[in-house]
C-alpha cells in the first residue's frame, strides 16, 4: 500500500509557496499487531499551520523540515489488527496532510457520520467550532446584552463565534470580513447585525457606526488594523479573547505606527479592559462535552449554519493553504483527499 505525502520542504520567508512543500509516494509497512490503516478522506486547512513553519519559540513545536505536513484529518479504517477499531470505522486523527496511514490507535476517536456530517468533525463540531465556544463563553465571559464584534467573520472561527453570541442573547453582533460577499453572507445567511469590510479605508468609522454602544467583547482573529479599530471602541469592561493574528502570520509582527500602539495599549488600563491569549486545547477537556451537545444541538437544528470551501485531492493542498492565508477561502477550508461514502 501506497501512501500521496505533502511534505514540508522549506521554511518560508513571507508567504508559503510551492517550494515549501514537496509531494511524494511513500510504501507503507504491513500492519503489526494493535494497528490500523486509514484511508483519509477530510483534511483540514488551518491557519495555525502557518505559525509551525517559523522555527520560532510558541505553545508547539515547529513542523520539522522534511515531515508530513501536520493537520487534523478525518478518515476511514481500511484493515485493522487493533481490536478497538473495525473495518469500515471512521475515524478522527492528526494524521497530517496524506492519503494513508498506519496507525498503533493513540488518539485517535471513532466517530459516528449520524451525529454530524464527517467533514464537521474538523470544523464546525471540531477544534474551530470549539475554539469559537470556549473564546467567546469561557475567555470572553459573554453575557446577554453584549455587543459582540468579531474578525474573519465568515470563517470557520469566526461563523461559530457570531451565531453563539446572538444564541446567547447579544445585543448586537457584528462581523469584520474581507470581500463584500463574505460581509453579506454573515448578515444575510448567519444573522449578524452588521458586518464591515477591513478593506475599506473608513474602517474605524464603519465599525463604530455598525456599533452604536460601543463594543463588550472583540474576538480577536486577525490583528492589524481591525484590532486597532475595535480596542478604539470598547466598553469599560470588554473584553478581547485573543485567539489568532492572522494578518502577521506571513509578514510577522507590523512596524507601522509605532507610537500608535501604547497610546492604544494605555486604554486597556484605564479603561480595565481584559485581553486574554488562549489556546483551545488548554480548555479542550473541560468544555468538549457541552459543546459537542450544545452546538450539535444547534447545527441539527439549524440555529449555527456552517460553510465549507472544498479543495478536491491532496496534490492540491499547498495552493488552498497559501489560499487561506489570502483569504481566497469562504468558510472551513477542507481538502477532500478521498471519496466521503456518507456524503450523496
Ligand atoms: P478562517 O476560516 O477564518 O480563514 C482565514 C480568514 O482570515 C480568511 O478567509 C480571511 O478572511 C482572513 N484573513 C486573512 N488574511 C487577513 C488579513 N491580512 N487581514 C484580515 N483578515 C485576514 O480561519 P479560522 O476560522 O480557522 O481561524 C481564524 C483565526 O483563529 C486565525 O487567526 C487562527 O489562527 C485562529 N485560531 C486560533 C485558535 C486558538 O486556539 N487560539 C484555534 C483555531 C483558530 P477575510 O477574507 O474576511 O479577510
Amino acid at each position: 500500500m501506497k501512501s500521496l505525502q505533502v511534505r514540508f520542504a522549506k521554511r518560508p520567508t513571507g508567504e508559503p509557496t510551492a517550494e515549501t512543500f514537496d509531494i511524494g509516494e511513500v510504501e507503507l509497512p504491513a500492519l503489526a499487531d494493535g494497528q490500523i490503516l486509514v484511508r483519509i478522506i477530510w483534511l483540514t486547512l488551518d491557519p495555525y499551520m502557518r505559525g509551525r513553519m517559523d522555527d520560532k519559540r510558541s505553545y508547539a513545536q515547529p513542523q520539522g523540515i522534511g515531515e508530513v505536513m501536520q493537520g487534523g484529518t478525518v478518515g476511514q479504517v481500511v484493515e485493522s489488527r487493533n481490536p478497538k477499531f473495525a473495518e469500515g470505522d471512521f475515524v478522527l486523527g492528526m494524521f497530517g496532510w496524506q492519503s494513508h496511514v498506519v496507525s498503533d490507535g493513540t488518539g485517535v476517536r471513532r466517530l459516528d457520520p449520524a451525529v454530524a456530517p464527517l467533514s464537521t468533525w474538523v470544523g464546525v463540531m471540531g477544534m474551530p467550532g470549539l475554539t469559537a465556544y470556549v473564546g467567546l463563553l469561557d475567555v470572553g465571559e459573554m453575557k446577554a446584552g453584549d455587543t459582540v464584534v468579531v474578525s474573519a467573520a465568515s470563517g470557520a472561527v469566526g461563523s461559530v463565534v457570531g451565531q453563539l453570541a446572538r444564541i446567547k442573547g447579544a445585543k448586537r453582533v457584528v462581523g469584520v470580513a474581507g470581500a463584500e460577499e463574505k460581509c453579506r453572507f454573515v448578515v444575510d445567511e448567519l444573522g449578524f447585525d452588521a458586518c464591515v469590510s477591513h478593506r475599506s479605508p473608513s474602517l474605524r468609522d464603519d465599525l463604530k457606526k455598525a456599533c452604536p454602544d460601543g463594543v463588550d467583547i472583540y474576538f480577536e482573529n486577525v490583528g492589524g488594523a481591525t484590532l486597532e479599530a475595535a480596542l478604539s471602541l470598547m466598553n469599560p469592561f470588554g473584553r478581547i479573547p485573543v485567539c489568532g493574528m492572522i494578518s502577521m502570520y506571513n509578514t510577522g509582527p507590523s512596524t507601522e505606527g509605532p507610537d500608535r500602539l501604547p497610546g492604544l495599549m494605555r486604554r486597556i488600563l484605564t479603561d480595565r479592559l481584559k485581553i486574554q491569549g488562549f489556546i483551545v486545547s488548554d480548555r479542550a477537556a473541560q468544555h468538549q462535552k457541552a459543546f459537542i451537545e450544545e452546538v450539535g444541538a444547534y447545527i441539527r437544528d439549524g440555529r449555527i449554519k456552517y460553510r465549507e470551501t472544498v479543495t478536491e485531492g491532496l496534490e492540491n493542498a499547498p495552493r488552498a493553504f497559501i489560499g487561506l492565508l489570502r483569504g481566497e477561502n469562504f468558510g472551513k477550508q477542507l481538502v477532500k483527499v478521498s471519496e466521503d461514502p456518507t456524503r450523496g
